[in-house]
Formats: C-alpha cells, structure tokens, sequence
C-alpha cells in the first residue's frame, strides 16, 4: 500500500487535476490518495467565516458567490460528459447551499470548522466524478468516518487503524482509494480539522496506521531544498534526510512539510518522499530512519519571532527560577522554542504572541523583562552538526556582518539555531548559502 497526498496547486486547476491521474496510474500498487482543497480555497473559507463571524453576512454572500462561480468555471474544464457535468455541478450546488443556509444561522466555533471543511469535500467529490468519467474504479472514502482527535487534539491513531482497516476490508477488490486531508472528528464527534497544512499530516496519518510502504507528498517543488529558494537564488534539493533532521526542518520553517507529519511516519517507519507534480521524474528527497552521512544538509528560517529576557540578580546561584519562568508560559499555552541562559539573565522565544501581554504581566515579579518583536530563528541542520567545529566556524565567519543576538547549540547534534532581526534574514540566507553550502 502506497499513500500519495496532492497538495492545492497539485489539484488547483483541471489541467492539475489531470496530471494528478497520471501520477495515479503510473503503477498498479494498492493506493490511498489524500487531496487538499484547491489552491486559495480553504484562505477563501477562512475569509468566509471571518466575514460571517464579524456579523457581514451581506459580504459574506458576496464571498460565497464568487468561490462558487469559481467551481463553476472549474467543473466545466474538468469533465466531459453531460452527465458527469451535472453530477459535479450537483455536488458544488450542494456544498455552496450548505454555505448559504449557514449564514442565516447564529455563528459558533463549530459552525467555523464545518466552514472550512467544505475544501476537501468539495475537491475529493469533483476528482471522484472526474475519475469515475475516465472509467477509473476507486472508492471515495470519507475522512470523518475514520480519522479522529482526542479531547486534547492529538490524533488517535489507535481508533485510525481500527476504523480505516474496516472501511478498506469493505472494498477488498479494489486498488485506489481518494480521501480528504486536512478533516477530521473531534471528540465531541463534531466536524474539526488537523489545522493549516493538515493534510501532510492526515497523509502521514494514514500511512502509519496502514503500514504502508511510503508516504509519497507531491506539491509542485523537487523536495526539500537547502535554502529558502524564494529568499537565496541558487538552491539545490536535498536527495536525502533522517527523520530527526527533517522534524528540525518543518519546525523551523522549511514550508515544504507539515511538522507534525514526521511522528507518525517515524514511529511506524514509513518513509517519507517528497516529490514534485510537474518534474515526476526528479528524485525529490526522502526521508527515512538512517542518517546517511554527517555534515550539513539545510538551513531554514521561521520568522515572527519574538525574544523574551528575563533578568534578575535573584537567579545568580538561585534554584526554581527557570522552572518559575516555565511555568507562566506553561499556564498560557505558549512552546518556547529557543532559550539561552546565563548566570543572571534567560532569554527565551515565542511565535505565538497571543498571550503576550498576560504572559510579560506575570513575568515581571521575576525581573526585568525585555522584549524583541520582528526576530527571525535561523536553523542548520544536518546529522551531527553540532560535534564539527568545521561547520561552526564556517557559520559564525560568514555571518560576521550580522548582529546575532541568540544562538542555540548542543540542544540536539543536529541542529544550530541563530536568532537575528528579520531585516537581517535575507542576507543572512545568502551568506550561508554561499560560505556553508559553497553556492
Ligand atoms: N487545505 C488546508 C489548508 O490550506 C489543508 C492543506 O492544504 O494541507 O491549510
Ligand atoms: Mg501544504
């Protein structure tokens, strides 16, 4: 078994959809094909909801005619036949009547999340009608009956396993099976999501719990590359990276994949591919449980950052202090990602700001607080980095002309955090580009 997820762009136009059904028949594996929606869609909901929740809903009805009229023109180009146009027009009549019913009722949390499903369905229907015009047999097979989040939002990979084996005993004839990324259950049964970009994650998901051979994610870039290549111009893919490398990556800001979309493959061992729709042939990067070789692979960049630094003459041969600091970050909900300590002070990050307010209120018994907003994490990974003074060296001589104002090293070997001002990023990316990477 085989799990191939499409990303927006992937599925974004009629043209995309086609080029998807080749990649689908290349060979004759048993598959399961998780689409996103298409390209702008789920922003366009995101809209939608917001405009609804504001109380616009005159707006918000001009919103909704205009995504539709764009399903319209897409149903048109994708199918043929009379009959398959009626039955994909029937279904974006469905959803956008759907859409029009819930303005005139009161707004809530839950309603949003129904809101923003309307993505998925939408795509994985059309591409179903789609197929089934080409005479492709395959199952279209519903994410809200099998894949689900806990009380807490941490998917439930047990119940996964169970209820997806069931739907594909089910159909045991068949060989493609098409579902929604992104959607999901929640614990109260109410329709919810795996959040922005989830369906790298739904992929990864479905992956595990089938054991399946590889976890293919296609999006319309050769894998992963060294460096951002909408930042640095010279770039190259990166054939091959370890789970732990690739976590550090999508964490810190490689857009190419999902973060959360490492555990499940890691933990159940299925391999990762990165791969791109419109060059099918490049090796894109694969991502697995060895370490190939040691040295540098990537840099990322996650901006948005801000800086928190506690001082206090109190915490000199104190104990109990960071733990004091921990935990008022803790009661907000707010990951610290990068942190550096001295004698007398702690410097901490945050990209979620916000409890920003209510968490610098309850710091400032502990100190003096100082705050850096518009910070950039600069992160270069590679297995064992962290034990070559080769690269280090390497690093801090090419980015002799920027102030850095944190660094994290030894927190993992594969991994060098820098934090510098988000001004400073582009050239910072260039820098390492040229004296790390020698490009
Ligand atoms: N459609 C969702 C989003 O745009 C999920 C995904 O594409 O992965 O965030
Ligand atoms: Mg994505």
């Amino acid at each position: 078994m085989k799990i191939m997820k499409f990303g927006g762009t992937s599925v974004g136009s009629p043209q995309r959809m086609n080029k998807v059904l080749e990649l689908i028949n290349a060979d004759d594996t048993s598959k399961v094909v998780v689409l996103s929606a298409l390209s702008g869609t789920t922003n366009a909901l995101v809209n939608i909801s917001n405009t609804i929740a504001e109380g616009d809903r005159k707006q918000a009805q001009q919103k909704i005619e205009a995504l539709e009229s764009h399903y319209r023109d897409f149903v048109q180009q994708l199918v043929q036949s009379e009959n398959a146009k009626q039955k994909a027009n029937a279904i974006v009549s469905e959803h956008f009547e759907f859409l029009n019913i819930i303005l005139k009722i009161s707004f809530s949390e839950a309603l949003n999340k129904d809101i923003l499903a309307q993505g998925e369905l939408l795509s994985t229907k059309l591409f179903s009608v789609f197929l089934e015009e080409k005479e492709i047999a395959h199952v279209l097979l519903p994410a809200l009956e099998f894949m689900s989040i806990d009380a807490t939002g941490e998917p439930q990979i047990g119940s996964i396993k169970v209820k997806l084996s069931q739907l594909l005993q089910q159909h045991d004839t068949k060989k493609l099976f098409i579902t929604q990324g992104y959607i999901c259950r929640n614990a109260k049964g109410e329709v919810d999501n795996l959040k922005r970009g989830g369906s790298d994650y739904t992929a990864s998901l479905i992956a595990a719990a089938l054991n399946a051979e590889v976890c293919e994610i296609w999006t319309d870039i050769s894998g992963l590359h060294n460096n951002d290549p909408r930042v640095v111009e010279k770039t190259i893919a990166v054939e091959h990276l370890s789970f732990d490398e690739a976590a550090e990556l999508a964490y810190f800001g490689a857009k190419i994949l999902h973060p959360a979309c490492i555990w499940p493959a890691r933990s159940y061992n299925v391999p990762v591919k990165l791969l791109n729709t419109m060059e099918p042939n490049a090796a894109g990067t694969t991502i697995n449980q060895s370490a190939l070789n040691i040295g540098v692979k990537a840099v990322a960049a996650k901006d948005g950052i801000i800086a928190i630094k506690i001082k206090s003459s109190r915490m000199l041969l104190a104990y109990g202090f960071l733990r004091k600091i921990f935990e008022v970050f803790e009661k907000y909900k707010t990951p610290i990602d990068m942190i550096t300590t001295s004698e007398v002070a702690v410097s901490v990050t945050i990209d979620d700001s916000t409890y920003l307010h209510q968490i610098l209120k309850e710091l400032e018994p502990l100190g003096t607080v100082e705050i850096d907003t518009d910070q950039t994490i600069i992160s270069i990974v590679g297995n064992e980095i962290a034990q070559s003074s080769d690269i280090l060296e390497k690093i801090f001589t090419s980015l002799k002309s920027i102030q850095i104002r944190m660094v994290s090293y030894g927190g993992s070997n594969h991994n060098i955090s820098l934090l510098i001002s988000t001004n400073n990023k582009q050239k910072a990316l260039q820098l390492i580009n040229s004296g790390v990477f020698n490009l």
